[in-house]
């Protein structure tokens, strides 16, 4: 069985030494040394100044609506994970959508401003898969009309804008660590800004609102991560580079072996240095897609519709027309990249596709 996703798995001993430090100083949670440690690694890692380590990634973007004050309308994307839209229907606001572009599935900054009304404060725009918004046209609109920016960068692990962490852009930039992202803490996510005052405030809203023991300066939430899930970023950190050298060889690969087939393919933002998340492929129908996913299935192979269905059709919102995200949303899915697929599985996996083809 070849899945879409297997999370990374470190060397057991190594995973094992970190917990037998938890079990002696019986320090579970509540910023605790290791994800203390994880963060000032991760720092590094990025080359980011501020960022604090959370539950999970949808958390993340629930307090960073909270920590911008956003309110009434914001401006978001059809394409991209559920939570993305859930969350700010939970923080009481009306999420409106503006279709992607067609060629990379990120929001479409042209469409941007006929969509702004005096009630918006804000824009959520989501890098998907890992492949940057077009940051400049969002962050000259965003000045313009004095809105706030979230990027939902849940994708971006790794990803550069113009020579820099992607995470350094817009108010806010939220991460996603869960097990099915290209690097994980089991569940796991983070919040990320250059300004070191909003990011204080965000540690307190991740800690009840407390900013001392006996002091509580914000409406908070319980955001806090526990010291196994740190344990795991550290465990699996020193392979990172080793796993996304193997992701780009695995995309290349599909490259090569999928020349012939009639599929589109996302554009890369030509300002990105790009991190291999998902291998997205886009069909000319939703009929043949299914055939081809069919087929795979049948071979236990599963690939996933990923994003899928447009946000734009959630039971609990208004409609709205976003045909470029309806239509696109029925005919991509992503192909199995993970760490431990090998290039035969590759191999195995794009002879169904074009045997598919080709019958
Ligand atoms: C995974 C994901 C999330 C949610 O992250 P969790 O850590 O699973 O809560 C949000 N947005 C996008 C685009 C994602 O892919």
């Amino acid at each position: 069985m070849i899945q879409v996703t297997k999370p990374f798995m470190p060397p057991l001993d190594e995973y094992i030494s970190y917990v037998k430090d938890i079990w002696s100083r019986q320090w579970l949670t509540n910023n605790g040394p290791l994800v203390n440690h994880l963060e000032l690694r991760l720092k590094e890692y990025l080359n980011v100044k501020h960022m604090v380590f959370v539950n999970n990634g949808t958390i993340a973007l629930q307090m960073a609506i909270k920590a911008l004050g956003l309110e009434g309308e914001v401006i978001t994307t059809p394409f991209s994970f559920v939570a993305t839209t859930s969350t700010l229907v939970w923080e009481g606001c009306r999420p409106v959508f503006v279709d992607v572009d067609p060629t990379t599935l990120n929001i479409d900054p042209d469409k941007i401003e006929q969509a702004i009304t005096s009630k918006t404060t804000g824009i959520l725009a989501t890098h998907v898969y890992g492949n940057p918004c077009d940051i400049d046209k969002i962050q000259a609109i965003a000045e313009k009309h004095h809105l706030k920016v979230i990027y939902d960068a849940a994708h971006c692990f790794g990803t550069l804008y113009k020579g820099q962490s992607v995470f350094n852009y817009g108010d806010i930039s939220t991460l996603s660590l869960h097990a099915t992202k290209v690097f994980h803490t089991i569940e796991g996510g983070a919040i990320f800004s250059s300004s070191a005052e909003l990011l204080r405030k965000i540690a307190y809203i991740r800690n009840f609102g407390f900013s001392n023991v006996d002091e509580i300066s914000e409406l908070g939430i319980n955001g806090k991560n526990s010291e196994f899930h740190a344990a795991m970023g550290l465990a699996n950190l020193p392979y990172i580079d080793e796993i996304n050298q193997y992701r780009k060889e695995l995309y290349t690969y599909y490259d090569e072996k999928l020349s012939s087939l009639a599929i589109s393919k996302i554009k890369i933002n030509s300002d990105s240095s790009f991190n291999f998340a998902y291998y997205p492929i886009i069909f000319d129908s939703e009929e043949g897609l299914l055939k081809s996913l069919n087929e795979l299935n049948l071979n236990r192979i599963y690939p996933r519709r990923y994003f899928y269905p447009s946000l734009a059709t959630l039971p609990y919102l208004d409609t709205y027309e976003t045909p470029i995200t309806n239509d696109i949303a029925k005919r991509v899915m992503c192909l199995p990249l993970y760490h431990g697929l090998s290039f035969e599985e590759v191999d195995f996996v794009c002879r169904i596709l074009l045997r598919v083809q080709n019958n």
